[in-house]
């Protein structure tokens, strides 16, 4: 017997999401067959209104509903101190935490020769014109462990060293033990709240 088109339309785009494969794909097509339209239809407006209004701020280039995110805005963080992320959802993960009161720059992607990103695919450039700017005391680095975090980390360095800034700026990483074997995103809030404490500097 085929599969009703339909359902093979939806599981289709549904298997395209990060961690979905395509038999989950299918058991929520399904599932979403057999719910009530109040359901699909308020499922649907929100998939269609995802992008409305969304933006980077423009400071720390986060996904944000506002020019400047509340963070950036926010006069109770502490400014001097930013955390490089590579990812919104990384940020989220710190933020969730509390245990930390800095700023935040996300570059959207790690440098990787092998995929083929560059400098120019990431915000990179944008964070060497903060740290210009913006007068940091601290860069902490809480990307993924990997060879495109090591990559990404040795070249801001480098950078950091060629704008004469190493004296001006302490470079960390946060602390990754037994407690943080897994990636950012996945760890247990207490695990990456101790890393964020325990980082160390590089
Ligand atoms: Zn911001």
């Amino acid at each position: 017997m085929n599969i009703l088109p339909q359902l093979e339309r939806l599981s289709k785009s549904l298997s395209l999401m990060p961690g979905i494969g395509e038999r989950s794909a299918l058991r929520m097509a399904i599932f979403l067959l057999q719910s009530d339209t109040t359901y699909t239809e308020e499922l649907a407006t929100a998939i269609k209104n995802i992008h409305e209004g969304i933006m980077f701020c423009e400071k720390c280039y986060t996904i944000s509903d506002s020019p400047i995110c509340p963070i950036c805005f926010s006069e109770s963080r502490d400014k001097s101190t930013v955390c490089v992320v590579s990812s919104y959802i990384d940020m989220l993960a710190i933020e969730n935490t509390n245990e930390y009161n800095g700023v935040f720059h996300v570059l959207h992607g790690l440098i990787s020769p092998l995929k083929g990103i560059g400098i120019d695919d990431i915000k990179i450039k944008e964070l060497f014109t903060r740290i210009e700017k913006e007068n940091f005391k601290e860069i902490i680095f809480a990307l993924n462990h990997g060879l495109d975090s090591d990559t990404t980390i040795s070249y801001i360095k480098k950078k950091i060293q060629a704008l004469g800034k190493t004296n001006d700026i302490k470079i960390t990483k946060i602390a990754y033990g037994l407690s943080l074997s897994s990636d950012i995103e996945h760890s247990d809030i207490r695990s990456l709240g101790k890393s964020i404490i325990d980082r160390t500097i590089i």
